[in-house]
């Protein structure tokens, strides 16, 4: 079967910190993140990772690809 994965176009990956964490997004701009939920569904985060392309797949929470690109 294909898939995202066996092209390793996509990872699934949990993601969890504390306090606060900071991130540079693909423009160059630093973003600090805070607050619950401090994980993959974090709304900032998602947005930093699309400025790199990548998707978080809402349907499979730990599964992010490629926006095929
Ligand atoms: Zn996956």
């Amino acid at each position: 079967m294909v898939s995202r994965h066996n092209q390793k176009r996509s990872i699934d990956i949990t993601i969890a910190w504390f306090g606060t964490l900071t991130i540079t997004d693909f423009d160059g701009v630093s973003r600090k993140i805070s607050a619950d939920p401090r994980n993959g569904s974090k709304p900032q985060l998602i947005e930093a990772g699309r400025s790199f392309g990548v998707i978080r797949l809402v349907s499979d929470p730990p599964h992010w690809l490629d926006d095929g690109h």
